[in-house]
């Protein structure tokens, strides 16, 4: 084994068998591993099988053929109390005991070792308080799990995870109900915890570009049922990223790493300029389904930057007018076409 090597899967297969005995293979043959201080996104569209290898892994549905291994133990043979030790999982729909407080909840994370009724010892105390400091959350913890709002609560599921103490975390769409700064909130910290606690942290999303951005390797499950592995910029360049979100009307620029809502224009114009005017000129543009070119100075838009904000020059026909916003600029480019 590796060093460093936290997970292996060895010619894995995930699904589901019925009851009269069929096989319904979900995703495989897997064949990939996983090392410490590495942060993991597994992406692919809805049903493609993510919640469902991730249960394969946790030890908590079998495999339909092959092998998950932690720390190079098969995890079938590990005993749950054993596999708590080593894998700590925070799925989405986390139950919200109702009456529990925080700090009670952060604490069962140490359950493993402490057993259920066990009392906490000066250790226990020490990791749940670097726990609720690594994640931020020590203003919640005299508060009551059902008090907190979605991004407090998948913070506080953190820590739990993080008091278990393992050298793997998973977690299954964590980002799911979060509004937008919390779902980078919360992101960036899985990051942070990725580089300083040398864990291994795999989590699910639909986050595209914010998996582009943190994810040390992609995981990808792919329509063929197959999952590709690789760091986010390799599988943007060479098409795998574009081919797995390929759909009608929605394009990845390979250029920007964003995806792009708008059919492809049919009418041309260039554009000159740089900088955020230049930005957010060609995103109204291609809003109004132009096909946007980078120009020279002699360009159907020309943007200036003046020390009292930019200006648009802009040119139809062989007549030129300036402007002094995008609104305007897509009035007169709109009345004069
Ligand atoms: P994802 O998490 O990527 O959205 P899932 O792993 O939840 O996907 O589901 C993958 C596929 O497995 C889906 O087609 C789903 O219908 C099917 N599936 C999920 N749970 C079961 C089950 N208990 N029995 C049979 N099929 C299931
Ligand atoms: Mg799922």
């Amino acid at each position: 084994m590796q060093a460093g090597q936290l997970l292996n899967l060895k010619n894995l297969h995930v699904g589901y068998k019925s009851s009269s005995g069929n096989q319904k293979c979900i995703a495989g043959p897997i064949n990939t591993q996983m090392h410490a201080g590495e942060l993991i996104c597994l992406l692919g569209p809805n049903g493609s099988g993510k919640s469902t290898l991730i249960r394969t892994i946790a030890g908590l549905q079998s495999p339909l053929e092959g092998d998950a291994e932690l720390d190079g133990v098969n995890v079938k043979k590990l005993k749950p109390a054993d596999l708590a030790r080593k894998l700590s999982l925070v799925l989405t729909d986390s139950v919200r005991a109702g009456n529990l407080d925080v700090l009670s909840l952060i604490s069962l994370g140490r359950y493993p070792y402490s057993g259920w009724l066990g009392g906490l010892n000066t250790d226990d105390r020490r990791i749940i308080k670097w726990a609720i400091e690594s994640t931020h959350t020590e203003q919640f913890v005299n508060r009551k799990v059902n008090q907190l709002s979605d991004g407090e609560c998948q913070k506080v599921m953190l820590a739990r995870a993080l008091a278990q103490d393992t050298p793997l975390i998973i977690l299954d769409e964590p980002t799911a109900h979060l509004d937008l700064p919390s779902r980078i909130d919360l992101m960036r910290l899985l990051h942070q915890l990725a580089r300083d606690t040398n864990k291994g942290i795999l989590l699910s999303t639909h986050e595209l570009d914010l998996a582009l951005q943190v994810a040390d390797k992609i995981w990808l499950l792919k329509p063929d049922r197959k999952l590709e592995c690789g760091t986010p910029e390799d599988l943007v360049l060479n098409g795998t990223f574009e081919s797995a979100f390929d759909k009608e009307g929605i394009l990845f620029d390979k250029t920007t790493g964003s995806f792009n809502i708008h059919p492809v224009g049919e009418r041309e114009i260039s554009v000159f300029g740089e900088g955020a005017a230049a930005f957010w000129t060609k995103r109204a543009l291609l809003r109004q389904g132009y096909i946007v070119k980078s120009g020279g100075i002699d360009s159907d838009v020309v943007i200036s930057d003046l020390p009292d904000g930019p200006r648009w020059l802009l040119r139809k026909k062989g007549v030129r007018t300036e402007v002094e916003s995008i609104s305007e600029m897509m009035a007169y480019l709109v009345i004069k076409s």
